[in-house]
Parts: structure tokens; sequence; C-alpha cells
């Protein structure tokens, strides 16, 4: 007996432009795809700087896997917490210029975990409104009253801080890079909201880790804007090129998440050979800063190449990994897409319920592996896709 409901639903899913295929990607090495048999040039990944295929992480994960084995056989708190975890969790912690740090199986637990053990149906959440999914999630999911902001202007959040002022904790949440928008949050505000109101700063670096502020520590860091108010989430499945998730702070803090945090204490823990390559890759992003460097002149060089094409860009103060040209509706991005896959791109169509409706738009992700001289062609072949999916209205306005 089918579940009765599916069909309607799927259909009506279908009729909205919000239908994703199921597709299978084969990576080819230096930022190549391999999907439905084409060869594409992966701009649709998160793997900024190119450790997911470089062989020393490789060699990292290989000598764990021949020592202890495939899986973490329980979470961290029971008995996965390997060796390999302890001097990841140490080089985090060094690397952040923090106490401590606590893994997490990804970073969308890190995000559910640490906000749901941070507060609770005394206190109240103050939410982006353009935040990650998991951070979204972790805010329901710890029943403090939710408020959601707006920017750039930030006396809405000002107000609603205020007039949560007699719950017994407030928590300010947000991502540092947006994934949608590529844009930074206002950090220096926020953090001194924070601090006038009493309220705790999470800050969400998952487009940010090994990339951004000094040393590719993420932009608290570039802010200067550490302290004990400020919760700093980070994941290793982006530009460190492994999986997992992390937390870094003060040593309470730790203690805290590592005895109350459910993601993490119902979970188990990331493989030891994701930890292996995960430390290799904070290795490399401390030797090779020349990674970060071409991966944010490509991005700056990118908008520029786009703009000039009369391609819609959100703003942004500073460069990050993510392009999104906004396209409009859903057939129309998808459309562009299609014909960006014809020209050798693999882009992403984004479209709702992730961004809002007649705000679709292609998503452009960089990596350190493009080469500077193609970034011409990519800036004409995104045009075109635009021009042809618009039938003609570029920017689709
Ligand atoms: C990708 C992402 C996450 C989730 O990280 P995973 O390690 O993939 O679970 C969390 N927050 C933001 C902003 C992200 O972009």
């Amino acid at each position: 007996m089918p579940i009765p409901w599916l069909d309607s639903e799927l259909a009506a899913w279908r009729e909205q432009g919000r239908w994703r295929r199921r597709r299978t990607c084969v990576p080819r090495g230096d930022g190549i795809v391999e999907v439905d048999g084409r060869t594409l040039l992966n701009l649709a990944g998160n793997d900024y700087l190119g450790l997911a295929g470089d062989p020393r992480l490789t060699e990292a994960a290989v000598e764990a896997l021949e020592q202890a084995g495939v899986g973490a056989r329980a979470s961290a708190l029971v008995s996965g917490r390997t060796d390999w975890h302890e001097r990841l969790e140490q080089r985090l912690a060094e690397f952040e210029h923090a106490e401590a740090a606590v893994l997490f199986p990804s970073g969308y637990a890190a995000n559910v975990g640490v906000i749901s053990a941070v507060v609770g149906a005394q206190d109240a959440v103050f939410c982006d409104r353009l935040n990650h999914a998991s951070l979204i999630d972790g805010c329901r999911l710890s029943r403090a009253r939710l408020r959601v902001y707006r920017r750039p202007d930030l006396n809405e959040l000002d107000d609603q801080l205020r007039a949560e002022r007699n719950r017994r904790r407030r928590l300010i949440v947000t991502d540092s890079v947006f994934s949608m928008d590529g844009d930074a949050a206002p950090l220096p505000d926020l953090a001194d909201l924070a601090e006038r109101h009493d309220a705790l700063l999470l800050v969400d670096e998952a487009h940010a880790t090994g990339v951004l502020g000094p040393g590719g520590r993420g932009l608290v860091a570039r802010f200067g804007i550490e302290s004990d108010r400020c919760i700093r989430v980070g994941t290793l499945s982006k530009a460190l090129g492994s999986i997992g998730g992390f937390v870094v702070g003060g040593q309470g803090l730790a203690d805290w998440l590592w005895n109350t945090a459910r993601t993490q204490v119902y979970s188990t823990a990331i493989p030891p050979a994701a930890a292996a390559a995960a430390c290799a890759a904070l290795e490399i992003v401390a030797a090779e800063p020349q990674r970060r460097e071409r991966l944010l002149d490509a991005s700056r060089s990118l908008r520029e190449l786009l703009q000039s094409r009369g391609l819609r860009l959100p703003a942004t103060d500073i460069p990050t990994p993510i392009l999104p040209v906004i396209i409009g509706e859903e057939a129309a991005t998808l459309a562009a897409a299609a014909e960006l896959e014809s020209r050798g791109l693999l882009v992403g169509a984004i479209r709702p319920p992730t961004v809002p409706a007649g705000a679709s738009r292609l998503r452009i992700s960089l990596h350190s592996q493009i080469d500077g001289a193609r970034l011409e062609s990519i800036a004409d072949d995104v045009a075109a896709a635009a021009a042809v999916a618009c039938g003609g209205s570029r920017s689709g306005q």
C-alpha cells in the first residue's frame, strides 16, 4: 500500500520547480567532477582549498585506517574518542587560539547541539533571518523564545534584546559568511550588542574556517572579537576537506558541551581517519596561505567580471568563496544551470525553500584550484546562461 499523500505532494513540488534530482558526482581531481557522463568544473562544492583530494590528507587517513579501522565504534563520551580525536581537538583549539575544542559528528550536529545545550525554555535566542538551516533547527529544538531579526539595520535586534531582558539567558546566533548570499555578518556590531545586553554570541564559521581571517582562523579572528561571550562553530567538511564539526571556546564551555550537547553525546564520533585527515588539513592551511589568497583573488575578480556583464550579486564588504548570481524564477534558474552544464560548468541552482520565492539563484562556489585565466570565460558562460534562461533579460528582474 503506497503512502497515500506522496504522489500529490511530489507532483506539487515538481510543479513549483522545486524538484531535486539525485545525481551521482564522481570526483576526478583538481576540482573536476564527472556527472551524467560529462566532465565538469565543479563550482558547486565546498572544497574551497582543494584539500578533499590532497594526497597528504589521504595518506594521513590511510595510516589511521590501517591502525584503527573504519568506524569510531561509539560516541566520544563512551569509547569513541581515539588519540586522533584528542589530537585534532588540541590542534583545533591551537589553530583558533582558544582554550578548548569539542568535536561533533558534523557542522549541522554542532549547531543543533551547542544551541540546545546553551539555551532552553527560560531563555531567548535571536536568529538572523538568513541563517543556515542547522542554526534555525538548533534554535527551534532548544525551545527558547525564538526572535528572528533582519540586517543590515540592527535596531530590530536591539529592540528584541531589550524586550527579552527578563529571560534567564540570551543568545544571538549568526553565520559568519551567509551560505546563500555569500556576504559577511556584521560581527563587530553583533558583538557590541551582545556585550550591551548581556547576551552570548554564537558564530557559525562554516564557510570561513581555513579561508578567511588571519591564518584562515575565520571572521571572529579577523574582527578581533574573540571573547568568552563568543562561541565559535566550524566544520571540517568544507575547506578542511574531511567530515565533522567543532565548537571552540573556553574550557568551561567545552566541559558543558561534552556533558550535555546531545548531538555529540548520542551520536557516534567521526571516524579516526577523518580526524587524522583534518589534522593534516590544518597543517596545510598554516603552511600554504597561497591557497586562500588565490581563492579570494579569484572571488574578487570573478565578482567584477560578472557585474561588468550586467549580472546581479548580493553585495558584500569581504570577498568570500560564494558568489550568488540572482536569476529570479525557479524554472529560469534551472535552465541557466543546465546551460552551464552544457558549457562544462557545474553550478548550484538554489531555489525555494532554501531561498525566498522569486530569489532563485545560481550559486558559484569557488575553489583554489581554478586557474585565474579561466575566470573570464566562466563569467562569459554565466552571462550567456542567464541570458538564455531569462529570454534575453539578463538578470531576470
Ligand atoms: C555546511 C554548513 C553547515 C553544516 O556543516 P556540515 O559539516 O556539512 O554538517 C553549517 N552551517 C553552515 C553555515 C554551513 O554552510
